[in-house]
């Protein structure tokens, strides 16, 4: 499989909470790299776009309003198939049906609330990643 790059976000209720740590450790444990990485408030303009796709889902002005409701960290990661690799990490949508051992069975307040984001392929991981971040920010 290919070294592939994914965009992670650590959301408000985990940087409030004070466990970025905890969950980057999850990461760097199953062998992804954080090869570049900011702490940002996101503006609800930014999260509007970011989740543009889910603008018809009825929650996503929820969505929109927890994640502007403290600061995020935006990340890249990158490993061998690092897009499935980091979702498996992370667990289900839902914490109550994610596997004991991920990010969101462990730390995930409630389905909106989960914590972290990953991109959902290598084509969404391209255009995540640039939302966020310019080439040259990036540094393996
Ligand atoms: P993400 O895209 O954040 O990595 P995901 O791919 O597991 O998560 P999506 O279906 O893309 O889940 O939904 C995007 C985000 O919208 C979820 O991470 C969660 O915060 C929120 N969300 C999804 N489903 C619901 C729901 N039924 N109720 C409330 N919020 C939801
Ligand atoms: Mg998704």
């Amino acid at each position: 499989m290919a070294t592939e790059r994914t965009l992670s976000i650590i959301k408000p209720d985990a940087t409030r909470r004070n466990l970025t740590g905890k969950i980057n450790a999850l990461f760097e444990d199953a062998g992804l790299r954080i090869v570049a990485q900011k702490r940002i408030q996101l503006s609800e303009a930014q999260a509007g776009k970011f989740y543009e796709v889910h603008k018809e889902r009825p929650f996503y002005g929820s969505l929109v309003s927890s994640m502007t409701a403290a600061p995020v960290v935006v990340q890249v990661l990158e490993g061998e198939g690092a897009v499935l690799k980091n979702r498996d990490v992370m667990g289900a949508t839902d914490p109550k049906k994610a596997e004991p051992h991920t990010v969101r069975a462990q730390f995930a307040e409630s389905i909106e609330a989960n914590s972290v984001h990953g991109s959902d392929s290598p084509e969404n991981a391209a255009i995540e990643i640039a939302f966020f971040f310019a080439g040259t920010e990036i540094l393996p």
